[in-house]
């Protein structure tokens, strides 16, 4: 094991008391009218606490709305008349989106780019996946993984024999020929419990 393993593992094996104690809560949205522009007043706290940064949210808020709008001292003014609840029900969306991890539920992720592809990772359990719509990861983890199945998954370490595995949802998936830190297509073979065989595409 390498150094850098060691300290890895070590420190998964921390109790993270902070995370623990403090719940995560969302901020609710301070929403003020001024003349035909709509303010959300904490933006800056709520990009803050969902550690994301302020021109992502933002983006997400102005696409969403379907509206024009800027970022100012720390509010966020958008074109047009909206509701505090339909600025709220956003940025649920955003947090169930690009926040909460599918696996564990907590929210300690980080966006990170991999070839491109945006994932999110999570430092509470190690799940890494692209960023979807969570609907439809939801709808996946309730069918399972099947024979056949087409899978993207981000190859997390490699076997006794060389295999690179992945993990996804509750299963530990083998993908013969990828390796470590590689993003890989494949098709699943076989399932065997929680264990799964695929080959790359
Ligand atoms: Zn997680």
């Amino acid at each position: 094991m390498s150094y850098e393993e060691y300290l890895e593992r070590a420190l998964e094996r921390l109790p993270d008391i902070r995370r623990e104690d403090e719940r995560f809560v969302v901020p609710k949205p301070v929403v003020s009218i001024e003349g035909k522009t709509t303010i959300l007043e904490n933006f800056s706290s709520i990009a803050d606490t969902l550690n994301r940064s302020e021109e992502h949210l933002m983006k997400y808020l102005l696409r969403e709305l379907g509206t024009a709008g800027k970022i100012e001292g720390g509010r966020a003014i958008f074109q047009g008349r909206f509701q505090a609840e339909d600025i709220g029900e956003q940025i649920n969306s955003y947090v169930e989106e690009y926040v909460l991890c599918s696996e564990c539920g907590k929210p300690d992720t980080q966006l990170v780019k991999s070839d491109r592809i945006l994932m999110l990772k999570c430092e509470a359990c190690g799940a890494h996946r692209p960023v979807k719509k969570r609907k439809v990861v939801i709808e996946k983890m309730r069918k399972g993984l099947n024979k056949g199945d087409e899978v993207e998954v981000m190859i997390v370490s490699v076997g006794n024999r060389g295999d690179g595995i992945a993990r996804y949802q509750n299963y530990t998936i083998f993908v013969p020929g990828a390796k470590k830190g590689e993003l890989v297509k494949a098709r699943i073979k076989k399932v065997s419990g929680t264990l799964a065989f695929a080959e790359r595409i």
